[in-house]
């Protein structure tokens, strides 16, 4: 590897990062105990009862339904909220595509409302306007793990009869007004995808504290079955969308470092958020109040708009990289991706154009971001990480 910095002289950073995942004799423990008990999915399961009853408890819900992952998850969500094909789903821009593409699965329409320009998450008062009498779903994504504004949003989604779903991909464990995402809304889902906070390689959950819902999801997801039904019952069409025994495993291991691993990275987001404000030419993001616990799934941070608009992003990351700071680039606003366009085109005929600026200047200039595992690493690491940005935009200036 390249040892030499920006300015031709050492690097500010060369150690490594903390890897992920992290798992210890626990994960192997509990994966042997599946592989020896011969239970590794069908009836009878015993660890994914477990896992959807800790993983509800977490979050302040009533019901888990499991599910094979995070993109599914948000499709079987719609669908047992009611949602129908040729249906719109409003939804922010800024977020992985999975959230307009497990929508457009099954030819449910989205509909890209901006994002707030400082916090980056679905702006409630923008949302009303874009309400049709096609609309049928709210999706609001906790993105980076920061609750978006869910009593906002659920108000605006009270009172125009619209189902409010939660993509809590990168949330495990937030929450808003000290209750846990997921289940405020009608239905809530999470990612279980290897660089998620928590992590079995793949698989997903969806929380609800309705039980029709639930049981709805749950059809959904076996095949069509009803909870106490036979197994050749098939009372409606659903598909075989079920986790293994051995993913509830590790991600039962998983779960007994959560509350230790989102203190450290509060800790350290504290920390680098001061250091930051001090730099000129960086900037923060604002928290809601309301959001009480943030998952830290992603640490974002902006270039100020007036360096921003004098200096291209790529160049930035190249440098930050070249100190040994592993900052990426993040998103490309989904209302201007050319598959989400085209598919929304075969559903509707019709070529939708959104305009989100907001979304489309944090990805194009703005916005930075180092992942979760990064947080996990020691203060000393979190002046590293400063003292790259610092030198860094200084050497814009
Ligand atoms: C990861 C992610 C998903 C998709 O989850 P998968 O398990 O990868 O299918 C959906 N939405 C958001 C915001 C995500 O970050």
């Amino acid at each position: 590897m390249d040892k030499l910095a920006i300015d031709g002289g050492p690097r500010i950073r060369t150690k490594p990062f903390p890897a992920w995942p992290i798992y210890d004799e626990l994960e192997e423990r509990l994966i042997l105990e599946v592989v020896r008990s011969g239970k590794w999915g069908g009836t009878g399961r015993v660890k994914l009862p477990e896992l959807e009853e800790k993983f509800a408890a977490i979050h302040d819900a009533k019901h888990a339904v499991s599910i094979t992952n995070g993109t599914v998850a948000i499709t079987i969500a719609l669908q047992a909220a009611g949602v129908q094909p040729g249906d719109e789903v409003i939804m922010p821009p800024y977020t992985f595509i999975a959230t307009a593409s497990s929508a457009l699965l099954f030819g449910a329409i989205p509909v890209f409302v901006d994002v707030e320009p400082d916090t980056l998450l679905l702006d409630p008062e923008k949302v009303e306007a874009a309400i049709t009498s096609k609309t049928k779903a709210i999706i609001a994504v906790h993105i980076a793990g920061s609750p978006a504004n869910l009593t906002r949003l659920k108000a605006i989604a009270n009172q125009h009869g619209l189902r409010l779903i939660e993509d809590s991909a990168q949330a495990v464990g937030a929450r808003w007004n000290g209750v846990g995402v997921g289940a405020q809304g009608d239905l809530g889902t999470f990612s279980f995808q290897s660089s998620k906070n928590i992590n079995a390689g793949e698989g997903g959950m969806i929380l609800t504290n309705d039980r029709e819902l639930a049981d709805h999801a749950w059809s959904l997801a076996n095949v069509g079955r009803i909870r106490e039904g036979g197994w050749y019952q098939h009372e409606t069409i659903g598909w075989n969308l079920r986790m293994t025994e051995l993913q509830a495993a590790i991600l039962l291991g998983q779960l007994s470092r959560l509350d230790g691993q989102m203190e450290l990275r509060e800790r350290n987001a504290k920390l680098l958020t001061e250091l930051m404000d001090d730099i000129p030419g960086a900037r923060t993001l604002p928290r809601d109040p309301q959001a009480t616990r943030h998952a830290l799934h992603l640490f974002m941070f902006r270039i100020d708009p007036e360096l921003a608009d004098r200096v291209n992003k790529n160049d930035v990351i190249r440098k930050l990289n070249a100190e040994g700071i592993p900052v990426s680039y993040g998103y490309v606003s989904l209302n201007q991706n050319k598959a989400v366009i085209k598919e929304t085109k075969k559903w509707t005929g019709e070529e939708r154009v959104y305009s989100c600026p907001n979304s489309e200047r944090a990805c194009d200039k703005e916005i930075l971001w180092l992942h979760q595992n990064v947080l996990l690493a020691s203060e000393a690491d979190m002046h590293d990480i400063a003292a790259g940005v610092r030198k860094v935009l200084a050497s814009f200036r």
